[in-house]
């Protein structure tokens, strides 16, 4: 039987499913008699007692993370703030427990403290296991777990992610979770292969993972079974292979050297960049740092990731692009509300420059962080040059402020846009004029050249970077950037498939950025590249293109 998910970490991974039980329990309002609170301290002890046993059998983070929830669980106020509940209003320990934890959640969620607001998270996973140890179940015995397993559970809390043994794990499925969510994370952080959003799998099921497609395969046939088998061997030999050109310069047989940068959303991102062996960061995508609270990150809070980014990387550039917000990028607190067409409304520019504080606290930040590196800013789904210009005074009235208050931070910081609307496509020669860079955004702006809502499964098949028609603008921009004498990025997803590489530098991109796996694999196809001879073939037939098939025969060719 084959499921889909969606991908959130890639790989493929092959093993028997191992279903991590998850327990409801209610926790409504009931009467209750006077043993209530014996029962709540038995559990708790049960609770702090499982907790010491599973730590001292980790190390590092891991173990750090569940002495945290025994430090918690521990505290005498909260603890006392729980048995009152159940004194006063005589009720079961469930309501009372699920009560307290809650408020204190909403309080470390209030706090606008990084740390204080994954406490938060934090709260309703030790709540849960408290709430099931009263109940009478046991929590999940990892240790357990066979070696070449799937581990599947509804999903990753914190405390089922610290007992993860990765020796014995070769994928992770949930229910629950995105792109963005803990358990990407984690799973890219061990390596693991990984997809969100499926749910039903029995314990003991032979299951295949892809992290790439998002693909699950439950009990496999022989033949699925070797062709998934083969598919990974050849995943590893290629990943090895790639190996030779970490540490290479990314430059063409004619010498062009191009700039092959990394995308990154999360601050754990930054380091893992650094690893992939990107030459820089091409594209940050800020609205993560947004994502999972309830405020705005304060100004210090920003510069906090944006420093460390710039130190990360030293004299070589990090463009952080501006609040890319609104379109399918939802969140709650910056009070976006449902439009008819969300691609063509309130969203990334046209939302910081109405929003002046949320958009002047990110530059603040920006600028500050500038002064530790090589720091870039980019505007996002610019389609207008007064968008330009406006931000443009905004952050000279900043830098200004900021002298003032004797800051530290770049004069001359480059300040350049997506080119991802069509308008400013086509405008490119006037933008190049007032833009110290382009990067061209092909998923917007295969979404609007094509008028194509990129999440609309109905009209997916319409959506293609490889229509002539992105492939003309591309070379247009790419065209118009070199007239001015600015540099033209790719960021993307074009820019990290191999099939574009050559495409893209042929028509004089100078600097792509793409996720950190596909690094090596676009260097290794630049090394083999002559620009002058790819640049004259494209030339030659850009303007004959047609339908997807040409632009897919020129590409193959190149
Ligand atoms: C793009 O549109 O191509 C892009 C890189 O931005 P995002 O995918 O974040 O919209
Ligand atoms: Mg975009």
């Amino acid at each position: 039987m084959r499921l889909q998910g969606v991908g959130v970490s890639s790989g493929i991974g092959m093993g028997a499913a191992y279903v991590v039980e998850e327990h409801v329990v209610d926790a409504s309002k009931k009467d209750a008699g006077p043993g209530e609170i014996a029962r709540l301290s038995r559990s708790v002890e049960i609770l702090i007692d499982t907790l010491d046993r599973k730590a001292a059998s980790l190390e590092g983070e891991q173990a750090e993370i569940l002495g945290s929830h025994v430090l918690l669980m521990s505290d005498p106020v909260l603890l006392s703030d729980i048995e009152d509940i159940i004194t006063t209003e005589s009720c079961n320990g469930e309501y009372a427990v699920d009560t307290v934890f809650e408020q204190y959640a909403e309080v470390f969620r209030q706090s606008g403290d990084e740390l204080m607001m994954m406490r938060a998270g934090d709260m309703r996973d030790i709540k849960n296991n408290l709430l099931a140890i009263m109940n009478g179940y046991e929590l999940p015995d990892l240790s357990a777990m066979p070696k070449d397993s799937i581990l599947v559970a509804n999903e990753l809390t914190t405390s089922i992610a610290a007992c993860i043994n990765a020796t014995l794990v070769n994928g992770l499925i949930t229910n629950l979770g995105g792109p963005t969510s803990h358990m990407a994370i984690i799973a890219r952080s061990m390596g693991l292969p990984a997809v969100v959003g499926i749910g039903a799998i029995e314990h003991g099921d032979r299951l295949i993972v892809n992290g790439d497609n998002g693909e699950v395969i439950v009990n496999p046939t022989e033949a699925e079974l070797a062709k998934y088998s083969e598919m990974k061997e050849e995943r590893r030999r290629k990943i090895e292979a790639l190996e030779k050109f970490r540490g290479l310069p990314s430059a063409t047989l004619d010498g062009k050297r191009i700039e092959l940068f990394a995308n990154i959303g999360l601050e754990a991102d930054i380091v893992k960049a650094r690893d992939a062996d990107a030459e820089g960061v091409g594209l940050f995508r800020t609205e993560f740092l947004f994502m999972n609270r309830s405020t705005t990150p304060t100004e210090e809070e920003q510069f906090a990731v944006y420093k460390k980014a710039a130190l990360t990387f030293g004299s070589h550039p990090v463009i952080i692009r501006t609040l890319d917000i609104g379109g399918d990028k939802e969140i709650e607190y910056l009070g976006l509300e449902k439009e008819e067409n969300p691609f063509l409304g309130w969203r990334a520019i046209r939302y910081c420059i109405d929003r002046e504080e949320v958009f002047a606290t990110q530059l603040r930040a920006i600028l500050r962080a500038s002064a530790f590196g090589k720091i870039k800013i980019m505007l996002p789904m610019i389609a207008d040059i007064r968008e330009l210009r406006h931000t443009k005074t905004l952050i000279d009235r900043l830098k200004e402020e900021l002298t003032g208050q004797g800051y530290a931070f770049d004069r001359d910081i480059a300040v350049g846009i997506m080119i991802e609307t069509p308008a400013a496509a086509v405008l490119a020669g006037a933008f190049a004029k007032e833009s110290d860079f382009f990067s061209i955004g092909t998923n917007d702006l295969t979404q609007y050249v094509m008028a194509v809502d990129r999440g609309n499964q109905k009209v997916a098949k319409l959506y293609s970077e490889y229509n002539p028609a992105v492939l003309r603008l591309i070379y247009h921009v790419a065209k118009e950037a070199e007239r001015q004498n600015i540099p033209c990025g790719v960021c993307g997803e074009a820019g990290a498939k191999p099939l574009f590489t050559k495409f893209l530098v042929g028509c004089g991109v100078s600097e792509l950025s793409m996720t950190g796996a596909s690094i090596l694999e676009v260097r290794s196809i630049i090394r083999q590249m002559t620009l002058a001879d790819t640049a004259a073939k494209i030339t030659a037939s850009i303007e004959q293109l047609a339908d997807i098939e040409d632009s897919l025969t020129l590409l193959r060719e190149l």
